[in-house]
């Protein structure tokens, strides 16, 4: 099962270019560089939402930008667990 803390909100980005997702102010894509990105009020409703589209949570998991997100982030701990 995938446990997540429901009751946090995160506003965070999008990248546009690469799908990269991360917490904080809307700048330069962390992961490729790219300044298409989007700002997102709940980064992790989005994250969840992205990987029940894919049918993987593991695939978003494995991207460069999601890892940033989750390090040292709590409620994204529990993907990382999964
Ligand atoms: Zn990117």
């Amino acid at each position: 099962m995938l446990a997540v803390d429901d009751t946090h909100c995160e506003s965070g980005a999008r990248c546009l270019s690469c799908g990269a997702m991360w917490a904080g102010d809307p700048r330069d894509c962390p992961s490729c560089g790219s300044r298409a990105v989007e700002a997102v009020d709940d980064v992790l409703e989005m994250a969840l939402e992205e990987a029940l589209e894919q049918g993987a949570a593991l695939e978003l998991v494995r991207s460069d930008g999601a890892r940033r997100i989750m390090t040292g982030r709590g409620p994204m701990a529990a993907l990382l667990r999964w």
